[in-house]
């Protein structure tokens, strides 16, 4: 039998050319057994203090593994609860924490049963799914925004998600009249294509704006709208609902079963963003990807950091019948194809259930010390 002897929080700190080359910043997590298995974990905690922060809870959640079987996870992960019955009772960086070291277990415990993480979760229920590119649109003029996202769908992917209200000159989010222009054009450059709007935190549209926005937007067929109003507005997602024909996405800022749930029996959201480097790991996925199943509605990996989180996001969407596509960043970027030996990628636009033991990647550790935050903010 494994032991855990050691479990390491790494915070890191890179540029993401994805997102204006912006420094950003995740809380890893290394476990390592007495037989010298490594395992790998991640939280996306966008912040330095609250990858500071994520570290010194893992620090401490750490004397809760060391000594425990790594084929343990639920037991794991329930202990780890149960640790931050005090400060992660709703969520919160104590969820980064478990979040990482769960990942990293998983990943131990598909190495030590030589299996991938999809076989533990009871193996795929889909034999490819389609991918998308996910991005932010880096140019001020329509017609090249439409050229870009025709750029990263000429490989083969079957849409495109765009954000809103994100950095540069695309200024997309603020005017009804040039979203719209926006959109008409995006469909018309791309006809066949799945277009999805993702409103970032700076889109601070009300009830009836997003309304008129969205119903604009219905002509040219949008997959879904994402976010339009917030992470939490039942009454106002009600309305928007119960007015337009689109699909509604929200959920990626929750931390846990519980806020799920609240947001399922609202009975307004479509589709459900999970990011397991947020909400609890894979342990907290696949339980949240149960509901969205029961409610009969969409769930969808939030997986736009390294490539720790699109393992263990590829290996729930295989597991679970409510996803039903996934997201990659259309530019290369170190956490995605520097970090790993063998980079995620599309295959003429689908992504194939993961095959190799554990997570099914293998972290080049001198990457990771390359991009350590004490390393990297020392030179900011
Ligand atoms: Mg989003």
């Amino acid at each position: 039998m494994s032991r855990v002897v050691k479990v390491e929080p790494i915070p890191v700190s890179y540029p993401e050319p994805n997102d204006f080359n912006a420094l950003r910043h995740l809380c890893l997590v290394k476990v390592t057994t007495d037989d010298g298995i490594v395992g790998w974990g991640e939280s996306i905690t966008q912040f330095p203090e609250a990858s500071l922060a994520t570290k010194a809870i893992v620090d401490g959640m750490a004397e809760r593994v060391v000594g425990k079987d790594p084929l343990d996870t639920d037991a794991i992960w329930r202990s780890l609860h149960d640790q931050a019955w005090w400060y992660g009772y709703n969520g919160g960086i104590a969820s980064y924490a478990i979040s990482a070291i769960d990942i990293a277990l998983w990943d131990v415990k598909g190495k030590v049963l030589g299996v991938p993480v999809l076989q533990l979760l009871g193996g795929a229920v889909h034999e490819k799914l389609p991918a998308i590119a996910s991005c932010h649109a880096h140019h001020e003029e329509i017609g090249r925004m439409v050229e870009e996202a025709q750029e990263w769908v000429a490989p083969g992917l079957h849409g495109v998600k765009v954000g809103f209200g994100k950095r540069g000159n695309a200024r997309l989010g603020y005017e009804h009249d040039r979203d719209v222009e926006y959109v008409r054009r995006m469909r018309q450059g791309l006809p066949d294509a799945w277009l999805m709007v993702d409103c970032g935190w700076a889109i601070k549209w009300d009830v009836a704006t997003a309304l008129r926005r969205v119903k604009a937007f219905e002509e040219y067929d949008l997959t879904w709208i994402e976010e339009p109003l917030g992470a939490w507005d039942p009454s106002g997602y009600a309305d928007l609902r119960r007015q337009s024909t689109t699909l509604i996405a929200y959920g990626e800022k929750e931390w846990n079963l519980d806020g799920y749930e609240r947001i399922l029996q609202t009975g307004t959201v479509d589709v459900v963003g999970v990011d397991p480097g947020r909400a609890e790991g894979i342990t907290g996925f696949k339980k949240v990807a149960e509901r969205v199943e029961y409610y009969r509605r969409q769930a969808n990996a939030h997986a736009w950091s390294s490539a720790i989180a699109t393992a263990a996001s590829l290996a729930i969407s295989f597991s679970s019948p409510a996803c039903k596509l996934f997201e990659l960043k259309p530019l290369r970027n170190p956490m995605q194809h520097e970090l790993v030996t063998e980079p995620f990628g599309h295959v003429n636009g689908f992504m194939y259930p993961p095959a190799k033991p554990g997570l099914g990647i293998e972290v080049i550790e001198k990457v990771v010390d390359s991009f350590r935050s004490e390393r990297v903010l020392a030179k900011v």
